[in-house]
């Protein structure tokens, strides 16, 4: 109390000057423009709150603690009249001592803390983790006064309009508290919302509905009320008190009835408790019912739908906290914004609402849960900065992405739950898979796919994997836009016709999951669209055909190549291929046509990934096809053979579309396709040609050219 400049001011009442940061952060507060300003009521009431913890604690010890007011309560008093708001607690008060030096004289080392990292940008909803929270009720108040009984001590009353200093009295004429304290804040002429009974419900139930004491609002109630004339002057303007009942005799209403009548507002007041008390994360979770969990979810989240899942458990031991999470029935439309908040999971310490959007307590796959965590390790006044480097976070946070897993695997025993939880909630999982390197086996179970032997219904990888045939050894898939344009596409013929079933991943974010996951239950993942494709082992009978046919179409390939050029890396004779002439496939490594389409699409990606990343295309041929056979025969008799080369242009193409790749030049395409046409109906080219103004086509298309005999 070194710095308090005390002097004695009348009989009772000293004044005392703020300690230098204190004033400081005052003038900050009261200067400063915030327009965040309502959560003074969260701090107050935090403090309350505190104060109420202590004297049930010192209670355990010694119930006569409670003897001067037994129960234990906050009260919210708004007075339209004196334009104040009192927040009143029965917790345990503070003495004469206290009141100098904990509001005001002893600074603490969140002050300077405080106004540092609100220079630096900080919000100040901020204040209450830096442990000088009670001054934000100057961000609403012109005048503060703190009437405050301590079991220890007499009534006193603290008061303080800021600007420099406060006065501390004995308060031998005022209310009597009993034990307890009450701040009555004198509110600024533009802050009177905070006398309106809405605004301050909606406050408590935003902040500090989960406050584990009552909180009780005064409220008023105009009734209009008829009354007869001689009973007037009576009844008019009496005001109500608490716990009047009204008795009606019948027959004298009756009587009344006959008599002159008046109509007369009538006020009246209660008390009405406007949180819920227990919070619910404290009570055993078999005896809460889904209903309670629905209203929790609820108020929580603003939902009008209950929740698809719950988990509710607590940790013990070396660590303690207590936790309830949530899935919704749908994914919000704003799941993957990166400009909403990161994610839906309140932090509780002791049952005081710490933050929201705390990234350290869940990865951002798991955005979409929402819940609590009530810590009773971390410290009360933490930091974000803190926050960061905590052990304790890191531990809460293994245990909830475990705990949410075990939830959706809950999920996943009900089939149309689970069908609705993954049409809202696959991508998330996906990313998980993407990104959580140490559950991403576990993961991989909760993956469905539609495939080319699962009908309507999607399968598990597990599923897949029992139906697999017999030797074989790998997982297959096919990546690209849709269903629709996955599951006729030539690179499934060969599986088809082998009965091996092809998983169908047709969401973009598959792309990258199964890059990650790479193999399931020790089965490599293979995609049907790359390079290396290894269907298995074939009878002498076949590879010898194989390699016949090999040799027969070497020089073909050699001669598309020459056609083609850089378009393509490679020319092979395919072995995934059965009806189709040929088709395009990727480098093992390298993106995918799909995988391209996806980059293709993203509008403000860095380029410079394309260059070695997009596809190495090698076209692959079917030996089988009445085409290449075509080919292969005019080749032979001439390597540059006119038709030849516009016909390996056209198939190009036309294998670009069915591999998944886009056309860089639609109009070439058009252009050859709309000459096989005129082949085909016999118009005369050069006449055509004219009114068509068609693009020229690869060097010396024109006469020579004799498609209708490939048709
Ligand atoms: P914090 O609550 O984080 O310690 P505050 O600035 O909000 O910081 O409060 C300063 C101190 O004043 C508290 O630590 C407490 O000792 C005392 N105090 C504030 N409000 C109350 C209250 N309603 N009842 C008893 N003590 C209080």
């Amino acid at each position: 109390m070194a710095s308090a400049d005390v002097q004695m001011s009348g009989a009772e009442t000293e004044t005392f000057a703020f300690q230098a940061e204190i004033n400081q952060l005052l003038s900050l507060i009261i200067n400063t423009f915030y327009s965040n300003k309502e959560i003074f009521l969260r701090e107050l009431i935090s403090n309350a709150s505190d104060a109420l913890d202590k004297i049930r604690f010192e209670s355990l010890t010694d119930k006569s603690k409670l003897d001067a007011q037994p129960e234990l309560f906050i009260r919210l008093v708004p007075d339209k009249a004196s334009k104040t708001l009192s927040i009143i607690d029965s917790g345990v008060g503070m003495t004469k001592s206290d009141l100098v030096n904990n509001l005001g004289t002893i600074a603490r080392s969140g002050t300077k803390e405080f106004m540092e990292a609100l220079q630096d940008g900080a919000d100040v909803s901020m204040i209450g983790q830096f442990g000088v929270g009670f001054y934000s009720a100057y961000l609403v108040a012109e005048k503060v006064v703190v009437t405050t009984k301590h079991n220890d001590d007499e009534q006193y009353v603290w008061e303080s309009q800021a600007g420099g200093s406060f006065t501390v009295s004995l308060d031998t004429t005022g209310e009597r508290l009993g034990r307890g304290t009450k701040i009555t804040l004198f509110l600024k002429d533009d802050q009177l919302e905070y006398l309106e009974e809405r605004r301050l419900k909606d406050l408590v139930k935003k902040h500090s509905e989960f406050i584990s004491y009552p909180i009780y609002l005064w409220t008023e109630k105009t009734t209009e009320k008829e009354i007869s004339d001689d009973e007037d002057e009576d009844e008019a303007g009496k005001e109500k008190k608490e716990g009047d009942v009204e008795e009606v005799d019948e027959d004298e209403e009756k009587d009344k009835d006959k008599k002159r009548k008046k109509k007369v507002k009538e006020v009246t007041h209660e008390w009405v408790q406007i949180n819920k008390q227990k919070p619910i994360w404290l009570r055993k979770p078999e005896e809460i019912t889904r209903e309670e969990y629905a209203s929790f979810y609820k108020s929580l989240t603003n939902d009008w739908e209950d929740h698809l899942a719950v988990k509710h458990f607590s940790v013990e031991g070396q660590l303690e906290f207590k936790a309830i999470l949530f899935v919704p029935r749908r994914a919000p439309f704003d799941l993957f914004d990166t400009r909403k908040k990161l994610n839906n999971i309140k932090l509780y310490v002791r049952r005081v609402f710490i933050m929201d959007n705390c990234e350290e307590l869940i990865p951002e796959w798991l955005g979409f849960v929402k819940g609590v965590v009530d810590s009773d390790d971390l410290p009360l006044n933490i930091s974000r900065e803190m926050l960061q480097q905590n052990k304790i976070l890191k531990v809460i946070r293994k245990n909830l992405v475990k705990k949410c897993i075990e939830m959706f695997f809950e999920i996943a025993e009900n089939k149309e739950d689970y069908a609705k939880f993954y049409d809202a909630f696959s991508k998330n999982i996906k990313l998980g898979i993407h990104e959580d390197s140490q559950n991403r086996a576990k993961l991989a179970d909760l993956l469905r796919y539609h495939s080319t032997k699962s009908g309507d219904e999607m399968t598990s990888l597990k599923d897949y994997v029992t139906r697999m045939k017999e030797g074989q050894k790998q997982i297959y898939y096919i990546t690209g836009e849709s269903k629709k344009a996955v599951e006729n596409s030539p690179f499934l013929e060969k599986l088809k016709k082998k009965g091996y079933e092809v998983l169908f991943m047709v969401d973009a974010i598959d792309e990258y999951a199964v890059g990650q996951l790479k193999e399931y239950d020790g089965k490599k993942l293979v995609s049907a669209t790359k390079e290396g494709l290894t269907l298995d082992e074939e009878s002498e009978e076949e590879k010898k055909r194989r390699e016949e046919r090999k040799k027969a179409f070497e020089d073909l390939c050699k001669v598309i190549k020459d056609i083609l050029g850089d378009r393509v890396e490679k020319v092979v004779v395919s072995d995934r291929i059965v009806d189709s002439p040929c088709c395009l496939v990727t480098g093992e490594y390298g993106w995918t046509a799909n995988m391209e389409r996806i980059m293709k699409a993203q509008a403000l990606r860095d380029s410079s990934m394309s260059a070695y990343m997009s596809s190495k295309k090698t076209m692959e041929i079917n030996p089988d096809n009445g085409i290449m056979e075509e080919l292969r025969k005019r080749a032979e008799a001439d390597r540059n053979d006119k038709s030849v080369k516009d016909l390996v242009l056209l198939l190009f193409e036309t294998a670009l579309l069915t591999s998944g790749f886009s056309l860089d030049d639609p109009n070439t395409f058009a252009a050859r396709i709309h000459r096989m046409l005129k082949l085909g109906l016999n118009i005369d080219e050069d006449v055509a040609d004219e009114d068509a103004g068609m693009p020229a086509l690869e060097e010396g298309a024109a006469e020579e050219s004799k498609m209708e005999e490939v048709d």
